[in-house]
């Protein structure tokens, strides 16, 4: 099998000498981006709209700041680092005339390329640095000399060079630290979408609340049902993270080891892996995009409802006023 881990042993972050590397976007990953390549002698400009808020931040941490278009133009590589249901119209107004045949168009994940909701023209690279974390950590991490493993990939390498430049880039932000892994747009985005739909965001996020309504529905105080099925989360996340699912297990006591492995299956079982293939064969099949991107052209009504939903559940109300008594929970960053 080819070599697909990278690390700065094996990238050559001079291939980005002389070069311009134009960051559209600064917000979550933009900042970080910017400043770690900044921080690695990269020559950065960043793109924003002209009323953005974050000219002032990103000019105070002494960039450069260009309106999009002029920033698109100005960089030898072009990183798009806006919100992915935003990228095709920016793309179409203020990027496009900018990438020449020589550039190379970077993004931090899959979606506007697979979903070929962007078609760059030949003779320009195209590759894509997707950092496995948010871009507060990717910056926080770089600044304490260490990094946040990144995914990489090239979709399209019109100059021979791609592979040597979009590591260059990975290594930059510091990538390289710990490690690149090469994929494709494709595998990258199917597995991010997977991810976020079935387990980190929706899996979670109705999984805390079903138990929450089933404590509550049964009589118990709402107070108790949060503790125990939404904070506490954190506390077995973090020790997952730190040490795998088994390690997990081990630092909790006997009685719940017991539990999660004579119940837990009974919770995810039969019918929530089928759930999960037809969740899988929807981002496959491009049913997914195609409906999120017809909610953004319709002005995004849908998810607007929903988020006021959200915000009415009775589990929200509960949790503002516990951690309202425990200010030290929402004081990360
Ligand atoms: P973000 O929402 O934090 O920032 C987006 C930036 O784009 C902001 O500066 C915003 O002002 C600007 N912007 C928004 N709409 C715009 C428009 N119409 N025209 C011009 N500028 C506009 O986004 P993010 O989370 O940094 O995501 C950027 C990319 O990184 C996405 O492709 C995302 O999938 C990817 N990514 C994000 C994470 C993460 O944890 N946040 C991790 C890996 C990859
Ligand atoms: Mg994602
Ligand atoms: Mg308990």
């Amino acid at each position: 099998m080819a070599q697909d881990i990278f690390y700065d042993s094996d990238a050559d972050l001079s291939l980005l000498d002389g070069k311009t590397v134009a960051i559209l976007g600064y917000g979550s990953q933009g900042h970080a981006h910017a400043l770690n390549l900044k921080d690695s002698g990269v020559d950065v400009v960043v793109g924003l709209r002209p009323d953005s808020s974050s000219r002032a931040k990103a000019e105070e941490a002494g960039l450069e700041v260009l309106d999009i278009a002029d920033a698109a133009s100005r960089g030898d590589a072009v990183m798009i680092l806006l919100p992915d249901e935003k990228q095709a119209e920016v793309w179409e107004t203020d990027i496009a005339d900018g990438i020449a045949p020589g550039n190379l168009l970077l993004f931090a994940h899959g979606f506007s390329i697979h979903f070929e909701q962007i078609a760059p023209p030949a003779g320009v690279d195209v590759g894509m640095v997707a950092p496995k974390g948010p871009g507060h950590l990717v910056r926080r991490q770089y600044e304490e000399g260490n990094g946040v493993p990144c995914l990489m990939a090239v979709h399209q390498d019109a100059s021979g060079d791609a592979h040597g430049l979009v590591l260059a880039y990975a290594s930059g932000i510091g990538g390289g630290r710990a490690a690149v892994i090469e994929t494709t747009f494709k595998d990258e985005c199917e597995t991010d979408l997977f991810g976020e739909q079935a387990v980190l965001c929706g899996g979670a996020s109705e999984l805390v609340r079903a138990g929450f309504e089933t404590l509550v529905e049964a009589g118990y105080d709402p107070r108790l049902a949060y503790f125990e099925c939404l904070h506490e989360l954190k506390l077995i996340a973090d020790l997952m993270y730190e040490k795998g699912i088994q390690g997990m297990r081990y630092s909790i006591s006997n009685t719940a080891e017991y539990g999660d492995m004579t119940r837990g299956k009974r919770v995810i079982g039969e019918e929530s892996r089928a759930a999960m293939k037809e969740i899988l064969g929807e981002i496959q099949s491009g049913e997914f995009a195609r409906e999120w991107i017809g909610e953004n052209r319709a002005g995004g009504e849908n998810l607007a409802r929903m988020r006021e939903e959200g915000k009415n559940h009775k589990v929200e109300k509960v949790g503002k006023d516990l951690r309202d008594m425990m200010p030290w929970v929402d004081q990360e960053f």
